[in-house]
């Protein structure tokens, strides 16, 4: 199966190279250093409309397939994880819940602005005391007589908290007036909203251009135009999502692996050690094909997933494998591409050292590899 990209799709794998290479590259380090969002680059992004690419055109975005949005986050992610982190986050858990489940009024009113690249989107799932376990949210949405009160903490949330955010979508357990538990709910909370608060940015070893924060509702009341589709099924519809939010991450591992392969190549060609240049030891061209040829393994298989999606095929097995295939692949070419710069690549300042920093979390987020496990071997139909 070859996955060629049309006419169309390669103006958008152009276009995404160009902005990076050409607006995103000059600025890395500085927006990096301060440990910020670059929103004005993101807000450039929906100039050139890439920050709606899996949404209907009926709605401000593009409506790509998956392969071009694959073939798009392989030439921002080459240049910056971080702000392909929050591209990606914003493109498929922010947006994709309002476009599956929300109704024509709700995309009308918080979509198309998100689609359209003038605010930005998140999604609220985890909690203090609930990552993996999705199912075991504490957050309460209770009904009252014109809409919801929620209550609750959430934890590690993207893009909620820059000067570009519109608010979250939240999972929550739904409560019936009479104190009865009725499943779970996807709620639309705007920022500004009374009672809707976040703390500080988090620092992590990596993705330090990616805002992530704590958030807490207390008291917040929402309309019921806020809930998305019928309610009680949230938790599915969040679950549905997440597998493109898989294929997307890896996306951004193949990304990462193919940067730190380029790096390490050029490395190699200038560092002379023993009288020639490191890439003429055996021993370096062996990392050097074994990361070239892990990159592609992941790279393909990542493809095969999105071309599934867009053929309107079962796809969650092969988002979940290719997930856990190119996060890992990532790590380790990123561990090898700093051993073949020695010294040099352990130092903060250079550029292999930022990518094996941004590695890491590819294997924790949007399910962590041991969940992508559990995933495969129930698909597999050996798993619970
Ligand atoms: C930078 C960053 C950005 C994030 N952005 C978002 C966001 O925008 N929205 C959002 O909702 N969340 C976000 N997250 C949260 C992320 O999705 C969670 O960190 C992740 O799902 C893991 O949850 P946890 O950290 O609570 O770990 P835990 O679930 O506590 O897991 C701890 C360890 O136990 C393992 N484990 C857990 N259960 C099992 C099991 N049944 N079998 C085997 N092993 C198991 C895990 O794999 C892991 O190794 C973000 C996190 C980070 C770090």
């Amino acid at each position: 199966m070859e996955f060629e990209l049309d006419e169309d799709e390669r103006a958008l794998a152009g276009l995404c190279r160009d902005f990076a290479t050409g607006r995103i590259a000059p600025q890395v380090e500085r927006y990096l250093a301060e440990e910020r969002c670059p929103t004005e680059l993101l807000r450039e992004m929906g100039e050139l409309g890439l920050m709606g690419l899996l949404i209907d055109e009926a709605y401000g975005g593009a409506g790509v397939s998956t392969v071009a949005f694959v073939a798009a986050l392989e030439e921002v992610g080459r240049i910056d994880q971080s702000i392909a982190a929050a591209w990606q986050a914003h493109l498929t858990i922010g947006s994709l819940p309002l476009a599956t489940f929300g109704s024509h009024a709700q995309k009308e009113r918080w979509l198309t602005p998100i689609a359209e690249g003038r605010r930005l989107a998140g999604f609220a799932l985890t909690e203090p005391s609930a990552g993996s376990d999705a199912s075991a949210v504490t957050t309460r949405a209770e009904r009252v007589a014109d809409g919801w009160v929620v209550n609750g903490q959430k934890m590690f949330i993207s893009n909620a908290g820059t000067d570009m955010s519109f608010g979250v979508t939240a999972l929550a357990r739904t409560v019936s007036a009479n104190g009865e538990e009725t499943g779970y709910g996807n709620f639309v909370v705007e920022r500004g909203t009374p009672g809707f608060t976040f703390g500080e940015k988090l620092r992590g070893i990596g993705w330090r251009g990616l805002d992530t924060r704590p958030l807490s509702f207390d008291d917040v009341e929402v309309g019921d135009d806020h809930l998305l589709g019928e309610g009680g099924g949230g938790l599915g519809q969040f679950l549905s999502v997440l597998e493109v939010g898989r294929i997307s991450i890896a996306a951004l591992s193949v990304s990462l692996g193919q940067a730190v392969l380029d790096l390490a190549l050029d490395y190699a060609g200038q560092r002379v050690q023993f009288g020639r240049p490191i890439g003429r030891h055996q021993a370096i061209q062996f990392k050097l094909a074994d990361i070239a040829t892990e990159v592609e393994a992941a790279r393909w298989m990542t493809y095969r997933a999105a071309a599934l999606r867009d053929a309107g095929r079962p796809f969650r097995k092969q988002a979940a494998m290719a997930k856990l295939k190119a996060s890992r692949v990532a790590m380790w070419a990123a561990s090898e591409a700093v051993q073949i710069h020695g010294g040099y690549g352990y130092m903060t300042e250079s550029p292999v050292a930022r990518f094996f920093c941004d590695a890491k979390i590819l294997e924790i987020g949007e399910g962590t590899n041991e969940i992508q496990h559990l995933v495969i071997a129930r698909e597999l139909g050996c798993g619970d």
